[in-house]
């Protein structure tokens, strides 16, 4: 029936759904009939695991083993872990999720799956989504693309909602560890991304652990036990963690609720209000709030397909777990002022890439010439521009090294961007620079990506992600020109093509993209191969 399939892989739960041809689509539910499968890991041995609810569970009595929250390691190095003596990589337990969510949809839609879109924090740079690739490929999966999550929702609203009006949408997407806002206009069936800003540090995790901390000292400070004497005890504190979340989403209905620990002889009972924890969260939801205020900014300054400054909103979507909690509605709508509704916040996602993989899936001329990573997503992405139905915009921006004031100080270098962030992609920026040296025979290129909008900035504002040397002939003089030219894809990956233009003799080096190669996958592959994925 010619089904497509995308997979949210979310901080503290991941969600597959898949979309046929005619644009129905719908979650496939685990093997525990949910359609929502906590994102965690239990290492039961080096060569067995669990994922999902038991594995959540398990961290209670088995912390050491279990692993939470991995998508806030993706694409950073040193974030490996051992379990049972055996080291992983963020991308191989990554892997172990998205094998566990595949597996419980084939027993569910009886046929293999092999191509997928997976969806990524909006704020997710280069490394990110390059892990995020490699995760899907150690997977044993096609990554068709690599899409935005409020995009995604984005897709999936403009496809559910009833009214076919064009609008101008901001979607406030508050998941368990990341947070984006997004402005996007919807055009009949088109979505066009304008901007989009967020913090992929920032979610209900956030909220939690603020609670945590008072419940904590509200039950030392009726046990008279210490902090450190609690804290001490790593099944203890899951337990308060377990209990803390649960008791948010109690909060979400009903204007109190109570925990109850107990450490020892010692068991106590601790009333929480809605109103006492939207007073310990309040500083996360101001966050919210002030990166909000910076995109409608952004959007400001750009124009609507309509021709049109983006700065009337028809709309704001609330889209990702957290936005259940009563106090961010209440306090976006008071502080902007507009319309809003909350849009299947666990499912929007999921099924927003589903439809996206429909518009970007290998058709029968592409049977047996599709790899997985970068090189298929290119294809996806070159496909889901010729669809028209789909428009992104950069979420960080992209530059080089280059001297302050060479002739004053050979040591100063600054940071110029070439392509700016939100700006739409799939995208081609040129920047010129020159040599500094007569018969100069060769340049760094370093690449960076950063959060700065100004076209030069401070070197530390970004994060080198790719370098490469550009040979130069011999006898050029000082100022010959050069050219560098970012090409950004509609998965938001990075080509940086770097030019040497005198003499008509031209020098092309291509910026290798950084992370697994293809041997490494394959070893990688290969050792989650071995590995039993359970989770039932
Ligand atoms: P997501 O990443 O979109 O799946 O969102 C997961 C986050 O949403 C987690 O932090 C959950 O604790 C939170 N969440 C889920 N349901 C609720 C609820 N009813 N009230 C408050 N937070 C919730």
């Amino acid at each position: 029936m010619g089904y497509s399939y995308g997979i949210d892989l979310g901080t503290t739960y991941s969600c597959i759904a898949r979309a046929n041809e005619k644009g129905e689509v719908e979650i496939i539910k685990n093997s525990e009939g949910k359609d929502i499968t906590p994102s965690v890991v239990e290492f039961e041995s080096a060569e067995k695991i669990a994922v999902g609810e038991t594995a959540k569970e398990a961290a209670i009595i088995n912390p050491e083993n279990v692993m939470q929250y991995v998508k806030r390691d993706m694409g950073k190095e040193g974030h490996n872990r051992t379990f049972h003596g055996v080291t992983f990589t963020p991308e191989e337990i990554s892997a172990y999720i998205l094998k566990k969510m595949v597996k419980d949809a084939e027993e569910v839609v009886r046929e293999k799956i092999t191509d997928v879109v997976i969806t990524v924090p909006a704020y997710f740079g280069f490394d990110e989504r390059q892990a995020t690739i490699n995760a899907g490929k150690i997977a044993g999966l096609n990554v068709l693309g690599i899409v935005n999550e409020p995009s995604a929702a984005a897709i999936a609203y403009s496809a559910k909602k009833a009214d076919k009006q064009d609008k101008l949408v901001l979607v406030y997407d508050l998941g368990g560890g990341t947070f984006d806002i997004t402005v996007a206009e919807i055009i009949g069936d088109r979505v066009e991304v304008i901007c989009t800003n967020g913090d992929h540090n920032l979610g209900g995790k956030d909220w939690d652990a603020n609670l945590a901390d008072y419940v904590l000292s509200e039950f030392c400070a009726k046990t008279e036990l210490t902090q450190d004497e609690v804290l001490e005890d790593g099944e203890f504190y899951n337990d308060l963690m377990l209990k803390v979340e649960d008791a948010k989403k109690m909060l979400s209905t009903k204007t109190a609720t109570k925990i109850t620990l107990s450490m020892g002889t010692h068991k106590k009972q601790i009333d929480i209000t809605r109103e006492k924890f939207d007073e310990l969260t309040r500083g996360h939801l101001l966050n919210t709030i002030n990166l909000t205020k910076t995109v409608i900014e952004s959007a400001a300054a750009k124009t609507s397909s309509k021709g049109t400054p983006c700065n009337k909103f028809d709309e704001i979507i609330f889209v990702g777990g957290s936005t259940r909690m009563t106090q961010i509605k209440e306090a976006i709508v008071k502080e902007f002022g507009m319309e809003s509704v909350i849009f299947e916040p666990d499912l929007a996602v999921a099924k927003g890439a589903a439809l996206l993989a429909q518009y970007i899936k290998p058709d029968s001329a592409d049977a047996g010439g599709s790899n997985a990573g970068a090189g298929a997503a290119q294809t996806g992405g070159q496909k889901l521009a010729a669809s028209g139905k789909f428009a992104e915009v950069t979420s960080k921006s992209y530059g080089i090294e280059t001297y302050y004031d060479y002739d004053k100080d050979k040591n100063k270098m600054v940071l110029s961007n070439v392509t700016m962030k939100n700006t739409k992609i799939p995208c081609n920026n040129t920047g010129k620079f020159v040599t500094l040296e007569n018969n100069q025979r060769n340049v760094a290129i370093v690449v960076y990506e950063n959060d700065s909008e100004a076209w030069t900035c401070e070197l530390s504002f970004g994060k080198e992600i790719a370098r490469s040397i550009l040979e130069l002939p011999p006898g050029l003089p000082r100022g010959a020109p050069l050219e560098a030219t970012f090409s950004i894809d509609t998965s938001g990956m990075l080509t940086v093509t770097a030019v040497e233009m005198t003499k008509g003799l031209k020098c092309e080096i291509k910026t290798e993209i950084k992370g697994l190669d293809a041997k490494q996958v394959e070893q990688l592959q290969q050792k989650a191969d071995m590995m039993k994925v359970g989770g039932e």
